[in-house]
């Protein structure tokens, strides 16, 4: 049984800006990563991906992204090389290759069990991560078991597909750049698409992620927004980082030849059928970009940035998709693979403590759970709406840590 002050679990973003606030306040700990630091950055990403968030807005307690592109976005290996160099600049305590099997209370302490040996420390911090278990939907369960199927942590490149056509489910994020992959490789692909938020890369010639930074969208705390648990189920946004900054919306991949569905709903063997919804959403999320751009040009006017920004560009909305069929025969239309891009859920089959709702989650007030020494770091809309990214985790980190020294002196 080793000791310490605070046992941080999971090697990511959000453990190690923890650690460095940790090392920084001079609190002894350490952080059990099952893999190898930033794992999930090198193990459960697509070949083709890139960072969504412009390289600049890659932002640590102590450390930022100094390279030469610091407009463009990070290939995957970069992103583990960034991560690196900052665990080795405080030379974080970092026990890799460690799994934690249990968090269970203690005499006054926690204990936490590992494969590797067992910690008791009178905090624990739990930053595995908010994009932890893809989402897969009942219906997957009822496709027939010659349709392969894939999550987009398991997706590495089409040629993992078997020849056909492709259903890909979900179109924020992921599901946009992975349809679009998809279909450039020469297959016939079908979106079936949900609430999602449409962007454009760049507009008035700066990236759409420099104005909501700039705006303070990114800084919004619970306190800011009418409905916390809404905000936090925010679908992603629908982006990708390229070296051309190109958009990559639903008018864009139609255009390419992509056929959009509504919601995927039910299915009966071959037969996947579709919400009549495609139009709706396509609208609504025209209207909240409508709504956006709006925002952005007060913004400019009133900020006196006019001078520097490029002027307004009219807004194009999604006039009218195509007819969606709410019904297709996968076999008769030689669909032989679906990728299920429908999000993340979280899971803590280790925690043996009674701080899980009954969807699972955490509960927390930004970060702090109803257990005296309890944290959770990294989740979406944590504090505010950036908590999740590299460029917002930091700062949760400052102040988590901030709540975490007060609790080691009460206990001392
Ligand atoms: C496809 C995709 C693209 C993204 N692009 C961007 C972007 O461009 N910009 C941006 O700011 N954000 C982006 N994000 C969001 C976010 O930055 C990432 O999800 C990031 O990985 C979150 O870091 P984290 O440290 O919170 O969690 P994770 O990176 O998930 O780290 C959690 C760690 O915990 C470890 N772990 C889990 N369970 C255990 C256990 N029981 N014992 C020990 N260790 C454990 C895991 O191995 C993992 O290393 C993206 C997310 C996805 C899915």
């Amino acid at each position: 049984m080793r000791r310490t002050e605070a046992v941080v679990i999971g090697g990511g973003q959000a453990g190690l800006a923890m650690s460095r606030c940790l090392t920084q306040g001079g609190i002894d700990h350490v952080v059990l990563e099952r893999g190898r630091v930033a794992e999930r950055w090198r193990s459960e990403r697509w070949d083709s991906l890139r960072l969504l968030s412009p390289n600049w807005q890659s932002r640590l307690p102590g450390f930022r992204y100094q390279g030469p592109d610091p407009d463009g976005y990070m290939r995957m290996p970069e992103v583990v090389g960034f991560l690196e160099r900052y665990a080795r600049s405080f030379a974080a305590p970092v026990e890799e290759s460690t799994t934690v099997l249990a968090v269970e209370a203690g005499a006054g302490v926690y204990r936490v069990t590992t494969d590797r040996g067992a910690w008791e420390a009178p905090s624990v911090v739990i930053a595995t991560g908010h994009c932890d278990v893809p989402v897969v939907p009942e219906i997957a369960r009822l496709l027939p078991d010659d349709v392969v199927q894939l999550v987009p942590t398991r997706y590495r490149n089409p040629r993992q597909l078997p020849a056909g056509g492709v259903l890909v489910v979900g179109a924020s994020a992921s599901g946009v750049q992975l349809a679009d992959e998809i279909h450039a490789s020469g297959r016939p692909v079908t979106l079936a698409v949900g609430r999602h938020t449409r962007l454009p890369r760049v507009y008035r010639g700066r990236d759409i992620l420099w104005w909501l930074d700039a705006m303070g969208v990114f800084d919004e705390s619970a306190d800011d927004v009418s409905d916390i648990t809404a905000s936090r189920r925010q679908p992603s946004l629908q982006l990708v980082g390229r070296p051309d900054h190109a958009t990559l919306d639903l008018p864009m991949l139609e255009g390419r030849g992509v056929r959009l569905v509504g919601r995927a709903l039910r299915a009966e063997r071959d037969r996947v059928f579709f919400a009549d919804d495609l139009v709706a959403h396509t609208v609504a999320a025209d209207a909240r970009l409508a709504r956006l751009i709006q925002r952005i040009d007060i913004f400019a006017a009133r900020t006196g940035l006019e001078a520097e920004v490029e002027p307004p560009e009219p807004f194009r909305p999604f006039l009218w998709p195509r007819p969606a069929p709410t019904e297709i025969d996968l076999r008769d239309e030689g669909i032989r693979s679906v990728v299920w891009a429908t999000g993340f859920r979280r899971e803590y089959p280790w925690l043996k403590l009674p701080v899980l709702d009954a969807r699972g989650e955490i509960r927390h007030e930004g970060g702090v759970t109803p257990a005296p020494g309890l944290y959770v770091i990294g989740l979406y809309f944590l504090r505010r709406r950036k908590s999740s990214f590299l460029d917002g985790v930091g700062r949760d980190a400052m102040e988590l840590t901030a709540h975490l020294a007060t609790h080691l002196r009460r206990a001392a």
